[in-house]
């Protein structure tokens, strides 16, 4: 793609390396959407440097990913996995690292686009230190997280805190949905600049392979009824809603139904209490032989089973964007989802799939039934869902409105004759 040099900027993404491998315990769509966003941007001619912490001792310190983009890792705090609700104290040690790295690089950034609260916090203490510009993507708000969960770490009034006053402070908060936004202002604060541009996704990459090819590449019989996961374990995803929904006899009824779960690792490799739980309730429900466990799957992977499937779910009991869904649309799958979050924005229903309230088998049962159960209706919603896919969610249409933010801070001008041409 053509390109027109636009300016050197940082993304800080403390805990979700873009250069690592998705699909285990906490990596998940920040990496993947810090990563694409970076990679799309260097694309239109932004030098991207994506700033993470580096959490293994043979990890490369600089990768790069392509021309203009690359993932600088910094030393602060061990160099070993450190869950995200400890890493606060960790934060100052990254702050000094990545101004060493500024002064080694005799680079100072004009803009910082931080991800997720732990890096708010990064670009808010170097706006002391440096005139920079600061845009925030939260990923996730502790104000509807904690609504949700029975026990609330340690970490949780800083942590509200800190996305308050990022909120209220930062030059721009970009809401991945309309729905995230209204979170932030009833929760959050009313003050602060929020702007909507959504998460993206490849879609060349989701979209390449259509149902029968897909099929015939895993062994997969054409009547065959498949049902997708795809994401972390974690009890949030509502993983247990699905596993039990598709017990139900609406579903069960389809004698050649499958479940596949893709994320975590296989059997045998356990990577935490969700997943053997999990597993634990596909054996007592006598899913066993149904259920197949396929362990994480890369970018490169995935695309066949989405288009394999009838119908992908995701249950997450909370979802501020979810990937997920857009990825499955793109594949021309149609998706039943949460009723809940950036799931109500994405996934259109009965247009290109159905929405049930989050934890209710028997809705979920019900939707999920309703599509196996007309495989012409699947195919219309799977076309309409791939049709939403390419107007709303590309990611180089969503580099290009985030990079017109960047411009519209950077240079004042520019943002007046873009909110001029809208008008
Ligand atoms: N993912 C993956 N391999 C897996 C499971 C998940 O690459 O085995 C990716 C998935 O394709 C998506 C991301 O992980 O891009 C999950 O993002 P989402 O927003 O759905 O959920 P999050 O993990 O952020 O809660």
């Amino acid at each position: 793609m053509a390109s027109t040099k636009k300016g050197q900027i940082a993304l800080i993404s403390v805990h979700g390396d873009p250069a690592v491998k998705i699909g285990k315990e906490e990596a998940g769509g920040q990496n993947v959407y810090v990563r694409q966003v970076g990679e799309a941007l260097a694309k239109q001619g932004w030098q991207v440097d994506m700033f993470t912490r580096r959490t293994e001792p043979t990890q490369e310190a600089i990768v790069e990913h392509s021309p203009g983009c690359r993932t600088v890792r910094l030393m602060a705090g061990p160099q070993k996995f450190v869950g995200r609700n400890k890493l606060f104290e960790y934060l100052p040690e990254f702050m000094e690292a990545f101004l060493s790295f500024q002064q080694q690089a005799d680079v100072v950034y004009p803009l910082v686009h931080t991800n997720y609260w732990l890096s708010s916090w990064v670009g808010m203490e170097l706006r002391k230190h440096q005139p920079i510009k600061q845009i925030h993507t939260y990923h996730s708000l502790g104000a509807v997280k904690y609504q949700a969960v029975t026990t609330v770490p340690l970490i949780a009034s800083t942590r509200l805190a800190v996305e308050k006053t990022c909120l209220e402070t930062v030059d721009c908060v970009v809401a991945t949905s309309p729905q995230e936004r209204d979170h932030m202002r009833s929760l959050v604060s009313t003050k602060g600049n929020v702007e909507i541009i959504p998460c993206g996704t490849d879609i060349q990459r989701f979209g390449a392979i259509d149902r029968p090819i897909a099929r015939q590449q895993l062994g997969l019989s054409p009547d065959t009824k498949v049902v997708l996961y795809v994401g972390r374990f974690d009890p949030r995803k509502g993983i247990e809603t699905l596993v039990r929904a598709v017990n139900h006899p609406e579903v069960r009824q389809h004698s050649d139904f499958k479940l596949m779960i893709a994320g975590g690792s296989r059997p045998g490799h356990s990577d935490g209490e969700e997943r053997d739980r999990i597993e634990g309730i596909v054996n007592e429900l006598g899913l066993g032989d149904r259920t197949e466990f396929l362990g994480r799957l890369d970018h490169t992977q995935l695309p066949t089973y989405y288009a394999a499937a009838d119908v992908c779910v995701v249950p997450s009991h909370y979802e501020p964007f979810g990937l997920v869904a857009i990825e499955a649309m793109a594949s021309g799958t149609p998706v039943v989802a949460s009723d809940v979050g950036g799931l109500q924005f994405t996934v259109v229903p009965e247009e290109t799939g159905l929405l049930a309230p989050a934890q209710d088998e028997d809705a979920f049962a019900f939707a999920i039934s309703r599509i196996l159960a007309d495989p012409t209706w699947r195919d219309q919603l799977g076309k309409a869902s791939r049709q939403r896919v390419e107007s709303c969610f590309s990611w180089d249409g969503v580099a290009a409105q985030l990079g017109d933010l960047y411009l519209s801070h950077l240079d004042p001008l520019h943002g007046k004759l873009l909110s001029a041409s809208v008008s």
